[in-house]
């Protein structure tokens, strides 16, 4: 594994901070339009320099640049660098994007990707249902070709920032009489209309990001079908393997890390600093070793994607590894490290009191004895749902065994 950059490289380094000298103020410069107009033109300047959306064509929007994750990874920590807005987050550019790039028709491409590059639309994902989660293909809602609309019927669970989409990529079952996985297909639906009803559920943390979504006689197009009718469990396969590469890089479990360390020094335990305590010294340390060793196994698997080879089972342990090894043991290390607050946050919210740090709270009025350790808190109760989300962990372990390691399947 040869990290340096070659003098190719370097030059690209050099050209894209004077483009981020010259296109984004520093630290402290104050942005002279209104903020979210400023960060549109910057990422159009950026796209038209070939910095952003690389791997999507120009007449959607993109960049359209030749693959080269060196090239990327150094967009990527010079921008972070600098500050400067990176390509839009969330189900659209991360999951309906590379989708409708593989499966699309041209129309569809022409319509959703580039509204979904500027995160003008928001998109939420309509898999998961009451009786089918990791059994997915066993979802029962149903999609009938009614004249030029499907008609759809049936709910979904689980659907995060459901209440705020416009639009719902889902997999509904079209073909009846097919076995399972053949019945599927892949549909786009616009949330607004009477057919829909979205109802919030209520998390632990007091926030209330994910929906139940209920149709009854909901209708989308007929031409809003992404790929074969009764395929859709094939262009599923697509969005799944971008949602799990998404989750769970190894900086995540080192930024998490940084923090635990940061709050044991800033906390007090058995009359001193816990970061002084050897227990939490012991805990600290092998929590070390798991990050380390995740993050060079990411910098090897970095290492053999740019030289175009496979990264085999390490690949399938990236979600897992952080998500479960070390979130798991974050988790664990700050409850001991602040105690009590995490149980005054909890009963807080029993009663209707809580704060919520997530983005869709509905409740405001703060308990009056956590002293800023809401987000720990959130953390804690956070790492449970992280182990759900993209797959669960043991359907991952299962992943692992059978893709990674070619182990017999699970009976
Ligand atoms: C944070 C978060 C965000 C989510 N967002 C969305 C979203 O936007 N859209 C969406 O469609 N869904 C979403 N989900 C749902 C998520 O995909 C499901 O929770 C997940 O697939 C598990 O399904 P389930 O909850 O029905 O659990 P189940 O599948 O019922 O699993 C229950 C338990 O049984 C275990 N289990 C099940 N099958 C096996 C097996 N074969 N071998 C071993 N153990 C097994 C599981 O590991 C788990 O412990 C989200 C979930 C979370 C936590």
């Amino acid at each position: 594994m040869n990290l340096d950059y070659s003098a190719e490289h370097l030059a690209f380094q050099e050209e894209v901070r004077a483009f981020l000298a010259e296109n984004w103020p520093p630290k402290g410069v104050d942005l002279d339009l209104d903020r979210a107009a400023q960060v549109r033109a910057f990422r159009l300047k950026a796209i038209d320099r070939g910095y952003l959306y690389r791997g999507i064509p120009r007449r959607f929007g993109g960049s359209e640049q030749t693959a080269d994750p060196l090239k990327a990874r150094i967009i990527t920590e010079e921008f972070i660098a600098a500050r400067a807005p990176r390509e839009i987050e969330g189900n659209g550019i991360s999951r309906v994007v590379p989708t409708l790039l593989q499966w699309g028709s041209e129309w569809q491409k022409e319509q959703f990707i580039p509204p979904a590059i500027h995160g003008d639309h928001i998109w939420c994902q309509g898999y998961s249902e009451p009786g089918a989660g990791s059994d997915l293909a066993s979802l029962r809602t149903k999609a009938e070709l009614v004249g030029d609309e499907w008609v759809i019927n049936g709910q979904k669970v689980w659907t995060s920032r459901a209440h705020v989409s416009k639009y719902m990529f889902a997999l509904v079952r079209t073909e009846p009489d097919e076995p399972r996985h053949a019945g599927i297909s892949y549909l786009l639906v616009p949330m607004d209309q009477p057919g829909i009803e979205v109802r919030r559920l209520r998390q632990i943390t007091g926030g209330a990001s994910f929906n139940e979504v209920f149709f009854t006689d909901a209708r989308t197009p007929a031409d809003w079908l992404v790929g074969e009718r009764g395929r859709g469990w094939e262009v599923s396969r697509t969005t799944l393997k971008f949602e799990r590469n998404q989750l769970g890089g190894p900086e995540q479990g080192r930024e998490l890390y940084r923090k635990t360390v940061g709050l044991a020094r800033r906390t007090a335990r058995g009359g001193g600093q816990a970061i002084k305590d050897p227990e939490v010294r012991q805990w600290l340390t092998a929590l070390e070793g798991f990050v380390l060793s995740s993050y060079w196994s990411g910098q090897y698997q970095f290492s053999k994607d740019a030289k175009g080879e496979d990264t085999g089972a390490l690949g399938y342990m990236n979600k897992f590894v952080t998500m479960h090894t070390i979130g798991m043991e974050v988790a664990r290390i700050v409850h001991e490290l602040i105690g009590d607050d995490s149980m005054l946050l909890a009963s807080a919210v029993a009663h209707g009191t809580g704060t919520d740090t997530g983005e869709d709270s509905a409740v405001t009025r703060r308990p009056t004895r956590v002293v800023g350790n809401e987000r720990w808190v959130n953390q804690i109760l956070g790492s449970l749902a992280a182990t759900m989300g993209g797959g669960t962990s043991n359907i991952q372990r299962n992943i692992i065994a059978e893709r990674g390691l070619g182990l017999p399947r699970d009976v």
